[in-house]
């Protein structure tokens, strides 16, 4: 039984609040709060409808930090849960430390001006949240989130060390339209025109962005271009997994996407530098993000599957030699549509902060301090991921990748 204050209300906030109220008997009273009202309203609407439960809406910038620990004094949950973007963590943190709460996240803090994602100014608040007695869970999503339990599973029970690493994220799902992102637009945007780096031999080497390409059939899905990009939780698991020779992260991307964006670039669309336009001070990106379709109206029509997981090769713990395994989940739009009403790529994000909520909430992930994935016992989530919609396998492959 808890009380839970949940920031945002985009794609992946919908799921994880749905995922919530289907289990009051872990979150007994749920509170959601973002800059737009109607669209947290618009959240509690469908969860009544679907669930029964009743959810309390507020308006909140989460940005300004005493309005922040107003509301959380208000609410007072034993956790925070931002869904926002990954400009809003800092200040969020700062609240929670103020207000003496835990807090949850799905992705890095990022500034706003440049697209840099690097954990260091989070893992600069750990004495703080260490001296408050509290805990803060970061990048409790798919990736990062469960792609580091998975790893840290494979490193439980199958492997002892891992010598190479490989994540693999596709998304086989169609939406019908020329060009959308399944996430927020400028968030993933910024994602994928950054510089491509990959870990090898205790550092990070960066190279052009889709300058590597991959073929690689996905079960669930068939054969797909994946291209090597940058991705956060290559940088915790390389921390937690110092044995790691070589770890990289690759993503799906079709044909039309890669047009679009290029010709987006090319003209100069997905700058993130302010330019001057009729007089005001506009950011390319954020105009393009505008004018794009939202994320969360691409439910309806999106259909087939994602299939995202890690491939480790490592010593194996039974002393059988050097093993290569691959675990994965395959999820499907059409199916998340039907629980939830959001499309996979939410739904693949939005369960695991709710599991991720419920680790803590239930204390069966405890720490005071700022806290990776990596850092905790992989089992109770994976048990969660099974149960909660996200069931994942596992296979032994022949032998490591041949890319
Ligand atoms: P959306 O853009 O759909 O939703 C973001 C929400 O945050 C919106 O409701 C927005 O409000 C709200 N918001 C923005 N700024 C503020 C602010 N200052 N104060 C209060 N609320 C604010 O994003 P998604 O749902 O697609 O993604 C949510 C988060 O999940 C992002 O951080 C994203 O990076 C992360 N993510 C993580 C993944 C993972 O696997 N780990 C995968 C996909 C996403 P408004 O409605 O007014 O715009």
């Amino acid at each position: 039984m808890s009380t839970v204050l949940v920031i945002g209300a985009g794609g992946v906030s919908s799921v994880c609040v749905h995922k919530m109220a289907m289990n009051k008997e872990i979150f007994s009273d749920i509170h959601l709060a973002s800059r737009t009202k109607s669209k947290c309203d618009a959240i509690a609407k469908s969860v009544k409808e679907r669930t029964g439960a009743d959810i309390a809406t507020y308006e909140i910038d989460a940005e300004e930090v005493p309005a922040m620990v107003n509301l959380i004094r208000k609410v007072q949950p034993s956790l925070v849960v931002n869904l926002a973007l990954p400009y809003q963590d800092l200040p969020i943190m700062d609240a929670c430390l103020e207000a003496g709460v835990d807090y949850l996240d799905t992705a890095n803090y990022e500034p706003k001006d440049e697209a840099k994602f690097e954990y260091k100014w989070q893992w600069a608040y750990h004495d703080r949240f260490k001296e408050a007695g509290l805990m803060a869970l970061l990048g409790s999503g798919f990736d990062p989130g469960v792609t580091s339990v998975f790893t840290m599973w494979l490193k439980k029970h199958m492997l002892k060390t891992i010598r190479q690493l490989d994540i693999l994220d596709c998304n086989g799902g169609d939406h019908g339209q020329a060009f959308a992102t399944n996430f927020n637009p400028e968030i993933n945007i910024r994602e994928v025109t950054a510089p491509a780096r990959h870990w090898e031999n205790g550092e990070f080497i960066e190279t052009p962005a889709m300058g590597s390409k991959i073929t690689f059939d996905f079960e669930g899905v068939g054969e797909k271009n994946a291209y090597m990009m940058y991705h956060e939780e290559l940088e915790s698991l390389a921390k937690f997994n110092p044995e790691l020779e070589r770890a990289r992260f690759w993503m799906t991307f079709g044909d039309e996407y890669i047009k679009h964006l290029t010709v987006l670039q090319n003209v100069g669309m997905t700058r993130i530098d302010p330019i001057k336009y009729q007089g005001k001070e506009i950011i390319p990106l954020q105009f393009l993000a505008a004018v794009l379709p939202k994320p969360e109206s691409l439910g309806e029509t999106t259909k087939g599957n994602t299939n995202i997981g890690v491939i480790a090769t490592g010593e194996a713990l039974d002393g059988s030699g050097e093993k290569t395994f691959y675990i994965n989940n395959i999820c499907s739009h059409e199916k998340a549509y039907e629980e939830t009403g959001n499309q996979a790529v939410s739904y693949t994000t939005g369960v695991p902060a709710m599991i991720g909520s419920a680790m803590v909430v239930q204390g069966k992930w405890t720490g005071d301090g700022v806290f990776n994935m990596e850092e905790m016992d992989p089992d109770p989530f994976m048990d969660m991921l099974n149960q909660h919609g996200l069931p994942w396998q596992v296979e032994e492959l022949d032998g490591p990748v041949d890319f």
